[in-house]
């Protein structure tokens, strides 16, 4: 049969855009592997949101910056430490060779979702549960830390705790935090006030505008060591595993997170962490 010029030119056409379509899909394909999990890794299996993180040569965190133990600044210094800072410089040394390749930014339970949504941040590393409603907004890495929730009184409080807690009891608390959630579903009416972080939160316990401040354990140590007046009370009542989160579908940068969770676990740095910031060695 013969073909017209123009219906030759036609289908030598059409072959070059289905080889086209067809080597895109190849490679969108091994860049999901890569991303997914694929033990290939390396610089070419980088997708786009850890080009950006190279390109840009620094790693942004979205960290606490009033939370004792997990992520303070010192205001003298300048200096922002705590338990969650040494894991995300642990991270920018995974990802960037240079733990001090990163840039630290303020975020509080109820920003840290919109600024990593909005691009402000790569990554929260900041006293952040795993929970189903939150996956809906946001991708995690493996839990990283164990925490559950408590509640800090002034000592000689008859709050002895949650057994103690009321519908009458003045609760405190951080606005964006599981706590306010968990709090009303186990004290159904309980009265809690939100405050928009934690050291407000707190100094509103010290003023006496509430009977306990209710977060996980672990922050509530850090600000009983702040003020000998407060303890930490009653046994913890719900699960707090702690999460990195990243945008939904940076598969790549949630491997590369957890690889080097894995490393530190396995080489003994991850203990060390733990040890500083939270006086033990974390439970096995
Ligand atoms: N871990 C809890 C949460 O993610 C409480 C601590 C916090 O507010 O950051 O909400």
């Amino acid at each position: 049969m013969k073909m017209s010029k123009s219906f030759k030119v036609l289908s030598v056409l059409m072959i070059a855009a289905m080889l086209v379509i067809a080597g895109c899909g190849n490679n969108k394909g091994k860049n999901d592997n890569a991303a997914g999990g694929n033990a290939a890794g390396g610089a070419a299996a980088d997708s786009a949101a850890i080009a950006k993180i190279k390109e840009r040569g620094k790693l942004l965190v979205g960290v606490k910056f009033d939370t004792r133990l997990f992520g303070l600044k010192d205001p003298t210094s300048g200096k922002v430490e705590g338990f969650d800072i040494d894991i995300s410089k642990a991270i920018a040394k995974k990802i960037l060779g240079d733990e001090n390749a990163i840039e630290l930014k303020e975020v509080t339970s109820k920003t840290r979702i919109p600024m990593l949504n909005n691009g402000e941040i790569d990554m929260v590393v900041a006293t952040m549960t795993i929970t189903e409603d939150r996956k809906k907004e946001v991708d995690f890495s493996d839990v990283y830390f164990q925490a559950g929730q408590s509640l800090l009184v002034k000592k000689g409080s008859p709050i002895t705790g949650l057994e103690s807690v009321t519908k009458d009891t003045k609760i405190l608390g951080s606005k964006g935090a599981t706590s306010i959630k968990n709090i009303k579903e186990k004290v159904p009416g309980v009265t809690v006030l939100e405050f928009d972080n934690y050291q407000d939160a707190f100094s509103a316990l010290k003023a006496g505008q509430g009977d306990a401040l209710t977060t996980d354990d672990a922050i509530l140590y850090g600000m009983a060591s702040q003020d000998p007046g407060f303890e930490v009370v009653g046994k913890p009542f719900t699960d707090e595993p702690y999460g990195i989160a990243v945008q939904k579908g940076n598969a790549d940068v949630v491997k590369a997170i957890n690889d080097t969770l894995a490393e530190l676990k396995a080489n003994g740095e991850y203990d060390a962490i733990y040890t500083k910031w939270i006086g033990k060695a974390p439970a096995k």
